[in-house]
């Protein structure tokens, strides 16, 4: 596979096998101008998150468009992107286990050692002993790596109870001389996908209200907070808005999956364009539907099946899952296919993913096409370099 389609590059996107995973470089680009440019607008920094892309020639894109740095969400994640040169990441989760806390303290003296940092959350007192325990054991260097105190805003999952039991694991921080306290983890996952603007909006203002508990304790106990981080595609606005995040870590932004598009806008929302695509194929027709060669395999569906991209209406077509490598295709009369029209056996079809992070972790490789999916060319093959990468 890997040099069927290394192959393709110079040569026409109509070339590229299927089912492929294919990136709108133009769109893609646009869509790291808008973010870059409202992050800067805005004046926050801007460490997007790679759980989406996991690779590292996207990674220095995005850099080159204006982030300082990257989210990654598993230890080994990171370690793909050092290995590509990347020297500004953040594991914006939890790490536990004493073997992976090993690998975490030699890639941040890694890092550390070539100019560069590591930062990782914690929410417990153990996890913050169990850290500084690996560090000490790696010979780490005195305040070599960053921790993130992650607070509870929302979402019930990972995260301290917001006020005095964060400000009690920032103290634990500040006891340990390899350790440098950098700021809280404030993200809200729950709230990306709510559908409504004004729900999004208000469950931000919780958030909000959250870390304004947070620092009234931490003013109480006469310590600073350096930075307030987090935020995804669907709320980002409203933490930008707020005075009180330093840095966004936007991620999907960047590809923009059909689970994201179902999202009300809110008109203080830049527009994203979808810019990732599985390439799949009709390879079967019978009078009612027609099968193409692109099941779950190919792409998630945690988030729900994928759309079919750039019909128009009396063509519409309503993706059913086929099962592992199918994927079956129906007319959509409600949305203004009348007449039952179906693809030829053969044609070619553009899938917009219903998530794209765990879409892409399926995937080898990414081909870049720019000049448009039909008639465009083959610019780049890129690797998923953190695919797989879940430990
Ligand atoms: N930050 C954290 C901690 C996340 O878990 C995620 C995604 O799940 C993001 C940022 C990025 O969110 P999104 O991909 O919705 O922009
Ligand atoms: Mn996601």
């Amino acid at each position: 596979m890997s040099c069927t389609l290394t192959a393709l590059v110079g040569q026409s996107a109509a070339l590229i096998d299927t089912p492929t995973l294919v990136i709108d470089l133009d769109a893609m680009e646009r869509n790291m101008a808008r973010m870059a440019g409202f992050a800067q607008q805005h004046q926050l920094l801007w460490r997007p998150h790679a759980k989406l892309h996991k690779s590292v020639q996207i990674a220095h894109w995005l850099e080159q468009a204006g982030a300082h740095g990257h989210c990654v969400q598993k230890t080994s994640e990171a370690q793909a992107l050092a290995a590509g040169g990347i020297r500004n990441i953040y594991i914006s989760n939890e790490v536990i286990a004493p073997a992976k806390l090993a690998r975490v303290a030699q890639l941040s003296q890694q890092l550390h050692a070539q100019g560069g940092r590591l930062a990782l959350a914690v929410d417990s007192l153990e996890g913050i002993a169990r850290l500084a325990h690996a560090m000490q054991a790696a010979g780490a260097a005195p305040a070599s790596i960053d921790v993130m105190v992650e607070i509870n805003v929302g979402q019930n999952r990972c995260g301290a109870e917001p006020g005095p039991a964060a400000v009690r694991l920032a103290q634990a921080v500040h006891a340990q001389p390899t350790l440098l306290f950098a700021g809280l983890q404030a993200y809200h996952g729950a709230a990306q996908h709510m559908r409504t603007a004004a729900a999004r909006q208000a469950a931000i203002a919780q958030a909000l209200q959250h870390i304004a508990t947070t620092r009234r304790a931490f003013d109480a106990a006469g310590l600073h907070i350096p930075l307030v981080t987090g935020a995804g595609t669907g709320t980002f606005i409203h933490e930008a808005a707020s005075g009180v995040y330093g840095e966004l870590q936007t991620g999907s932004f960047l590809f923009m999956d059909a689970d994201y598009a179902a999202n009300e806008r809110d008109p203080a929302q830049p527009v994203f364009e979808h810019a990732l695509f599985v390439k799949t194929q009709v390879m079967s027709v019978s009078a009612t539907h027609a099968v193409c060669d692109a099941g779950h395999k190919s792409h998630a569906i945690d988030s729900g099946l994928p759309t079919v991209h750039g019909l128009p209406a009396e063509h519409a077509l309503r993706f059913a899952n086929g099962g592992d490598e199918h994927g079956v295709l129906h007319p959509d009369a409600s949305a203004g296919n009348a007449s039952g029209w179906l693809p030829a056996l053969g044609e070619a079809l553009w899938l917009i993913p219903g998530h794209c992070d765990p879409t892409v972790n399926l995937h080898s490789l990414m081909v870049g096409v720019r000049g448009g999916l039909n008639g465009g060319v083959v610019e780049c093959v890129l690797t998923v370099d953190g695919r797989g990468a879940l430990t």
